[in-house]
């Protein structure tokens, strides 16, 4: 990992690159771990290149509302519906509303803003595209196993080789597996990665049943379904991951669902077009 003043460079040099409008580079900040920030929701245009610049694998450019893909697909980024209800945007999101809400990687854990859900809009399509629908037996021949915490847990986890995820979950795992032990009971054993099935309490796909997430050890994790809300209907935050943890990931293009209003602080899930780190800039020209 570079400096934290070439990270800052990095990222606004992506910022740049990726033609973001004068207004959201106003209200973007660099963080203390040393990744962008994105204040949502970004122009149509916006959305398609950051879509494009986290997926090369597969994207080959914008055209207008379109992104295109390299097998010459093309998909709508703005359904044209609309503003959507907070129950709609995940139901059924399109391209744009993927980023509808600010992730602020970098940030201290902190209780996420009411009904702020950054990552959990998933235009299923996209994934299904990439990744297989497990449903269907396409993600089957894209898992390999990686061994997480090589030197500490020595676990085998199952997770797609597809945009290089396999490697990026390596990463993380080498940085974690040389964490002091104080973090072990955060990390291990890893409570699952791939794995076909709903959400729970929903019939929408997981993105565990793409391959693209993990789950850390149960033991301290905070889940908004196993609490009950308050005489307002409110949730209240609860977190105990550390912050070296989340960094871990971050850095690695995963982001954490201790940032969600609708928290699930052992996840985390490989999302790149949320955040944009110093990992991911390096060695390449694109930053
Ligand atoms: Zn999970």
């Amino acid at each position: 990992m570079g400096s934290r003043r070439s990270l800052a460079r990095c990222a606004g040099n992506v910022a740049i690159r990726l033609g973001l409008s004068i207004a959201v580079l106003g209200s973007a900040t660099v963080a203390g771990g040393g990744a962008r920030v994105f204040a949502g929701p970004l122009s149509v245009d916006a959305v398609g290149r950051r879509l494009v610049a986290a997926y090369p694998d597969f994207l080959a450019g914008v055209d207008g509302n379109w992104i295109v893909w390299k097998d010459g697909t093309r998909m709508a980024i703005d359904d044209g519906l609309g503003s959507k209800s907070h129950m709609a945007l995940l139901e059924t999101p399109d391209l744009e509303d993927m980023l509808h809400w600010p992730y602020r990687a970098g940030s201290p854990a902190e209780p996420p803003a009411f009904q702020s859900d950054p990552g959990r809009a998933r235009h299923q399509p996209f994934f299904d595209k990439m990744y297989g629908d497990c449903t269907k037996g396409g993600t089957a021949d894209k898992l390999v196993e990686i061994v997480w915490l090589p030197t500490k847990a020595r676990q085998r986890l199952l997770v797609t080789r597809v945009n290089g995820v396999a490697q990026r979950l390596e990463a993380v795992s080498r940085k974690l597996d040389a964490l002091p032990t104080k973090f072990d009971p955060y990390l291990f054993p890893a409570a699952g990665t791939y794995n076909c099935r709903p959400i729970a309490g929903t019939t929408r796909p997981s993105v565990h049943g793409a391959g693209i997430a993990v789950d850390i050890a149960l033991k301290h994790a905070h889940y908004w379904r196993w609490t009950k809300p308050d005489a307002g209907g409110r949730y209240a935050f609860r977190n105990s991951i550390p912050a070296e943890i989340v960094a871990a990931f971050e850095s690695e293009g995963f982001i954490w669902g201790g940032r969600w209003y609708h928290y699930d602080t052992m996840h985390f899930e490989y999302r790149p077009e949320l955040i944009e780190t110093a990992g991911r800039c390096e060695g390449t020209t694109k930053c």
